[in-house]
């Protein structure tokens, strides 16, 4: 069974259908992308994943149990959690505010979410020497790493990420896709949306590709990395 299952789901705003059949499955302990240009529904498939928006067709299942009707803070609670494009953070409480917002949702106390809170900063030692500086201040890349951890402190068993990359200079995005990528291997499964299809592919297991709506390519992410149709659309080649 996989861990995160999206079988032909159809989801509109209004009248116009963003998305037309998408399914996809992710298995646990993977990182799977998703890959597309603007508008071809990358953020509307996570958004309809986490309950922002329900499908007027089709089913999303976490570890076979249906999801797709529930609202989207009892999805938070099932264990899917979502840093999302733009960020989002709270901008007025500090970074470790932030981050406590982000396990408001457990009941295992204080101390477990302490330690949580030091895995953090372990992983992201820039957020511990902002500790106490108020979120809206912080540069973009120091933002996009205060998302991902807040959307950690919930212990997600799926962790959602849109467009990390948005907006950082290429060594920033590097540095946030090492860490992705270590957050990965200490265990979590991980779904990837991403416009920079070259380093989301260079961290990926496996990869979707998105257009206007639909799936129109699957496969390990070395061989959409060869593909040429992927190579001159997405990888900017030749
Ligand atoms: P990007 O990388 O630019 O964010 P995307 O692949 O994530 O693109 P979506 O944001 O999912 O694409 O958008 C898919 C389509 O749905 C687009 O045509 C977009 O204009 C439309 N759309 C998205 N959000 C809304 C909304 N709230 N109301 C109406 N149409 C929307």
């Amino acid at each position: 069974m996989a861990k995160l299952e999206v079988n032909n789901i159809h989801t509109f705003y209004g009248n116009i259908e963003a998305l037309k059949g998408v399914s996809l499955s992710v298995d646990e302990g993977e990182i799977v992308t998703l890959i597309g240009s603007n508008g071809a529904g990358k953020s509307t498939t996570l958004n309809t994943i986490s309950g922002l928006y329900k499908p007027r067709q089709g089913e999303v299942s976490l570890e076979g149990e249906r999801i797709d009707q529930l609202p989207a803070h009892t999805i938070v609670a099932k264990g899917i959690s979502q840093a999302p494009e733009g960020r989002k953070i709270f901008a007025r409480l500090t970074v470790k505010e932030n981050l406590e917002m982000g396990a408001f949702i457990r009941t295992d106390g204080p101390e477990a979410i302490k330690r949580d809170i030091e895995h953090v900063y372990a992983l992201f030692p820039r957020l511990r020497e902002r500790e106490w500086q108020i979120a809206g201040t912080l540069s973009g890349g120091e933002q996009q790493m205060l998302a991902i951890g807040r959307a950690l402190m919930s212990k997600p068993r799926i962790l959602l990420l849109d467009e990390p990359s948005m907006g950082l200079a290429p060594l920033l995005v590097d540095t946030i896709f090492d860490i992705i990528e270590e957050i990965n291997k200490q265990g979590m499964t991980i779904l990837l949306v991403e416009q920079n299809a070259q380093v989301a592919l260079s961290i990926a297991h496996r990869g979707y590709v998105m257009q206007a709506g639909e799936i129109v390519l699957h496969d390990t992410a070395k061989n959409l990395r060869e593909n040429e149709m992927v190579r001159r659309l997405y990888l900017g080649e030749e």
